[in-house]
């Protein structure tokens, strides 16, 4: 249960001074709809009035406070376009301020020709002149104190003007309370952090431009404060699998030996380490969570293979999970070439499967007459009965909810938690891992099977386009086959679509009938059946949103295109590269990129052209564009942080980690006053997901 110190900050934002129902809605878009999401809304620039310069030492146009004698009233004729402006001036120079419609006698009382004034407001250069136009505070010497020294500036929606969100984040602000310090004091005193309230203040009322930065003390603790909340979270969640009591299974080496035996080729150095650290896991009498990372082609499907083979050989089963149709039937199918020779068998179910094969299916699986199955949701069924799982492989992990990882662990032994394998390909930087797998422990296959031949890839401008025509017209007649993914128009599946099917029609008027398409809005049956097409050497030319599914194999595919490339994000684009370079042919990726607009975009896309190395790429990629950015946020299972800044703070992660690891191995249920402290931490991170665990050990 959430901490009752924490209501306030849970309360709606309408609850705040100045906003109203469609304020809170416009809030809600940016910031967020409870008081607590202020907090996280820093400022991103401040005004400093209180810095008072000479008129003779403003050389660039800011926001100034300065103290001056007024002179001359120019007031305009009526009638006229002309502004009404004032001179004045100090010891070091002159200004003119500036009203527009003005009311000359309000002016006139406001700045009397001959008083000292107090003035501020933004400052312009303009002809070697200073000019300022309605200026936003002019007062009396003795009413200085009514300026702010700073003004925060914060990043805004449509419909909130800066004044308004800065008095709404004011109005929140006067809610913080003092909250039990959960940090390690003498952390703190080290570091010289303050404490979180002071944190959050000080972050909210910069003195200058230095309180600003992601490295000033304040902000470092926020980050810091957040990132152990992430950081526990996982741990309680990591310590809750280890927790339970898994199956041994212990590798006999029957099976596994045989399938080596058979392999065409030599597991390499990463593939048999990897598979070591996973037959560790599987021995051990906890449950394995284990995360296998590695580059499309870099092996993953034979180390899987090899891991299921130790639950067949301890008599158990295993499953193997897709997210789409067409990876599961590839899977299905690469593991029955590889099991060719064993006496294994190997069975696919997904939700194509319907009626007696179906039940038939089933009736085996229940029997444990079916060693492994390999499948998409369907495996998840209800009526989907093991005969003993023990062991489950999912492919993409990052595209199976919770609930779904749950209910398939629930398809174990009572009482032994099932061993799990996640496999990606979307490399993560290591920083990454840490905040969004924490929880598992990684396995990296980072060196690749030998022999690949490196794509050799080219960034063109799209208007060279028929140069490119032409070029795959000639690669075409020697029996070339041509990935083609069109541009991500903008967010909107409709206008991706649109564009797909022009460039379509496009390809079709040049080459005819041997030209396919194939994209998201597809029934999951139309797209198999335009991807067999095109696998079988049907068609020549496979145009495609981006649904060309992560792992899709297809060797005699030689080139790819991607159109408007720095649209896209380079771990996508490393993906989609990926599907070429899998045959024993040279293959060209051609990157046609519209305009690049600034120095990132052709950083970025020169690295595309230099390296292969998928886990350099994602480094690379996060420090040029951030983490935000970085593949888009949901779709990679990367965690989204409020103030924490992996791009700048990312280095207090593995501190997190460590404090968290330390904490929860003295404070298992977090029951001590700082144990206390910190489930204070997690629920106003909301990172509570697991806080549930503690109590109910
Ligand atoms: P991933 O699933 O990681 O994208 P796959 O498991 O599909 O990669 O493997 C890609 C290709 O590489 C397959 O054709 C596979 O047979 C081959 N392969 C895997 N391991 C090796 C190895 N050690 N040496 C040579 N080829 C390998
Ligand atoms: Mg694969």
């Amino acid at each position: 249960m959430r901490p009752e110190i924490l209501y306030p900050f849970f309360a709606d934002t309408v609850s705040l001074p100045g906003v109203g129902g469609r304020i809170a809605t416009l809030l809600g878009k940016i910031v967020g709809r409870k008081v607590l999401d202020m907090f996280w809304h820093l400022p991103v620039d401040m005004i400093d009035r209180g810095a008072m310069p000479k008129l003779g030492e403003i050389t660039y146009d800011h926001v100034v406070t300065c103290e001056v004698t007024i002179d001359k009233h120019d007031a305009p004729l009526r009638g006229s376009r002309r502004p009404y402006r004032v001179w004045c001036h100090d010891a070091t120079g002159q200004m003119q301020i500036i009203f527009f419609h003005a009311k000359g006698d309000y002016i006139q009382r406001q700045l009397p020709e001959g008083e000292l004034r107090l003035i501020s407001g933004k400052v312009e250069i303009f002809n070697g002149q200073l000019q300022m136009t309605h200026p936003d505070y002019m007062l009396r010497q003795d009413q200085r104190d009514q300026i702010p020294k700073v003004e925060p500036i914060y990043p805004l929606t449509a419909g909130i003007s800066g004044k308004v969100m800065a008095k709404i984040i004011g109005g929140a602000l006067e809610r913080l309370v003092d909250l039990p310090e959960w940090q390690d004091t003498s952390l703190l005193a080290r570091e010289k952090w303050p404490s979180w309230r002071a944190a959050v203040e000080a972050a909210h009322r910069p003195e200058s431009q230095g309180d600003l930065l992601t490295s000033s003390p304040a902000r470092m603790r926020l980050a810091y404060d957040e990132f152990l909340a992430n950081q526990l979270a996982l741990e309680i969640m990591r310590r809750q699998v280890k927790k339970k009591k898994g199956r041994s299974l212990t590798p006999t080496g029957k099976l596994k030996d045989q399938l080596v035996a058979h392999l065409p080729y030599q597991l390499t150095g990463a593939q048999q380490r990897s598979l070591a650290e996973i037959e560790q896991d599987l021995a051990a009498p906890y449950a394995m969570m284990r995360l296998l990372q590695g580059d499309v082609g870099s092996g993953k499907t034979v180390v899987a293979l090899a891991a299921l083979l130790t639950a067949v050989e301890n008599g158990a089963q295993g499953a193997m999970i897709a997210p789409t149709e067409i990876l599961a039937r590839q899977h299905y199918d690469s593991l029955l070439e590889m099991t060719e020779n064993l006496n294994v068998r190997v069975a696919v179910l997904t939700g194509r499967d319907k009626g007696k094969t179906r039940a038939a299916l089933l009736t085996d699986l229940a029997a444990g007459e079916i060693d492994i199955l390999v499948g998409t949701h369907a495996l998840f069924q209800k009526d989907v009965i093991y005969h003993d799982l023990a062991f489950v492989v999912i492919d993409e992990q990052h595209r199976f909810g919770v609930e779904q990882r749950m209910a398939l662990s629930a398809k174990g032994r009572a009482g032994a938690a099932m061993d799990v394998l996640a496999m990606t390909a979307t490399p993560i930087p290591r920083t990454l891992t840490l905040t969004a797998y924490g929880d598992m422990d990684a396995s990296r296959l980072d060196e690749k099977p030998p022999g690949r031949k490196p794509i050799d890839t080219r960034t063109i401008p799209l208007n060279r386009l028929d140069e490119v025509v032409q070029g795959i017209r000639r690669a075409i007649t020697t029996g070339t086959r041509v990935f083609w993914i069109c541009p991500l128009v903008e967010e909107s599946e409709v206008l991706d679509l649109a564009a797909a099917k022009e460039r379509f029609r496009h390809l079709e008027q040049v080459f005819g009938t041997r030209v396919g398409l194939v994209h998201g809005k597809m029934k999951p049956k139309e797209k198999d059946q335009v991807m067999a097409k095109f696998a079988g050497g049907d068609l020549d030319i496979l145009v495609a949103t981006t649904v060309v599914e992560v792992g899709v194999n297809v060797p005699e595919a030689t080139i790819m295109v991607i159109e408007h490339a720095e649209r896209f994000g380079l771990s996508q684009l490393h993906q989609l590269r990926g599907r070429v370079g899998r045959g024993a042919d040279k293959s060209t990726c051609l990157l046609l990129y519209g305009t690049l607009g600034g120095e990132t975009a052709k950083a970025r896309l020169k690295i595309m052209r230099e390296t292969e190395d998928g886990f350099l790429i994602a480094e690379e990629d996060l420090r040029l564009r951030g983490a935000g950015e970085l593949l888009g946020t949901r779709q990679s299972g990367l965690p989204n942080f409020r103030v924490a800044s992996l791009e700048e703070q990312g280095s207090l992660i593995a501190m997190a980690r460590d404090d968290a690891r330390m904490i929860l191995e003295k404070d298992p249920e977090l029951k001590s006053g700082r144990g206390q402290a910190l489930r204070v931490l997690l629920y106003l991170f909301e990172r509570d997901e697991g806080v549930k665990y503690l109590t109910s050990g």
